[in-house]
């Protein structure tokens, strides 16, 4: 189990990132964004009421192994497919089946990428704009509502791993009524316990 102490994986995530500078980006369009580290993912989960919110915050490389802006057929297409298993988010972050979770609003933004691109049904005014550095973000968010609550107790990304072989870890942050706590999930280990 990576379960680790919160002061312990604040201390490796520092670590990692002094000894991987040259990966690192500040991000000029969400300036409060962490470090971007290619290979990993932050997550914040919040369970409040029969409301499941996942906020995914991930280098672009993870998800299509490029940062630039899709110009090429290929590129775009490469785009859409990833768009749409993403946007499959009861796949993504499997739930109990008791709870009886279904998505209900999901979006995604890149600031390289065009929304409808990414299947944005209402395009925001913003258009992309190149990496100044060469690096870029994606950022889903996804809803899922819970008939029941109450049957809820894990979150499963292991179908994210899978089919985003990118993701070497992914750092989450879990907010529930009860509990508030730091997990970090890899392929072979990637439930998130809400309990
Ligand atoms: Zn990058």
């Amino acid at each position: 189990m990576s379960r680790l102490p919160l002061a312990f994986s604040a201390f490796s995530v520092i670590a990692a990132s002094l000894l991987s500078l040259p990966a690192f980006a500040a991000d000029d369009h969400h300036g409060n964004h962490p470090a971007h580290e290619h290979g990993v993912g932050k997550l914040d989960v919040a369970l409040e009421g029969n409301t499941l919110t996942l906020h995914l915050d991930t280098p672009l490389i993870n998800l299509v192994g490029f940062e630039h802006a899709a110009t090429s057929a290929r590129d775009k297409e490469t785009v859409q497919a990833m768009a749409k298993v993403l946007r499959d988010a009861g796949r993504m972050f499997a739930t109990d089946a008791a709870a009886q979770c279904k998505p209900a609003e999901i979006q995604l933004e890149s600031a390289v990428l065009p929304p409808a691109l990414l299947g944005e049904k209402s395009p925001s005014s913003a258009a992309p704009a190149a990496a100044s550095d060469g690096h870029a973000d994606l950022d889903g968010d996804f809803t899922l509502v819970c008939a029941s609550p109450g049957a809820l107790n894990t979150v499963d990304a292991s179908a994210l791993f899978r089919a985003f072989p990118g993701f070497q870890r992914i750092d989450v942050q879990l907010a529930t009524p009860k509990k508030q706590a730091a997990f970090q999930l890899a392929p072979d280990n990637a439930i998130i316990p809400l309990n």
